[in-house]
């Protein structure tokens, strides 16, 4: 009976040692993982950080997980607020160079809506129409198409253009047809023109 309870005895204490010893790996482990972790931001060249003066290192891991997370989503969020007010949802979208801005930073004029920058383009010049395209809902993608163009001729010639919604009731069939017209500075017409050719 005695040495039943010594034979119990000893597995549990061997049982306890190899516990304890591997719970000791574990936590080694984990002080090294947080030593390389502590390691990284000195180790990234100074000019990526977006916050020079805050060491990373004294944050938990976890904690620079997530910031670095944010980091990611940066970008991301910067399209979804005002170009001249990062904490401003943008709401409305400039009609000329299609970003979005804050209500402060946009006005409205004749439909449409113009930034700081192109508000006082379109009030200076005189607009001509370019192209007249008919949309309908069953078939959307030549409008589609226009204001891809649009955004193209703008961003790759800086050629400036807006388009416009005009609807006319055709009486004979009782519906309403949709025409997207785009605009141009009338000295530009020509220039718009080519540009937009076989494209829509
Ligand atoms: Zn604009
Ligand atoms: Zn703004």
């Amino acid at each position: 009976m005695e040495q039943t309870a010594l034979i119990l005895i000893a597995v549990v204490l061997l049982l306890v040692v190899i516990l304890v010893g591997f719970l000791t790996i574990l936590i080694y482990k984990m002080f090294r993982e947080n030593k390389s972790f502590s390691g990284q931001p000195s180790a990234t060249p100074p000019g990526e950080a977006p916050h020079p003066d805050i060491s990373k290192s004294e944050f938990h891991p976890a904690i620079l997980e997530r910031i670095k997370g944010l980091e990611k989503v940066k970008p991301k969020r910067a399209d979804l607020f005002c170009p001249n007010h990062t904490e401003e949802p943008g709401e409305t979208m400039c009609a000329i160079c299609d970003k979005l801005y804050c209500k402060s930073c946009i006005k409205p004029f004749k439909s449409l809506h113009f930034c700081k920058e192109h508000l006082p383009l379109i009030m200076r010049h005189d607009w001509d129409e370019v192209i007249t395209i008919k949309t309908s809902t069953h078939d959307p993608e030549q409008g589609v198409r226009l204001y891809d163009v649009k955004k193209e001729i703008f961003e790759h010639h800086d050629l400036p253009t807006y388009i416009e919604t005009h609807y006319k009731i055709n009486v004979d069939q009782d519906y309403i047809e949709t025409y997207l017209v785009l605009y141009a500075q009338k000295e530009l017409t020509e220039r718009v023109r080519e540009k937009i050719q076989d494209k829509v």
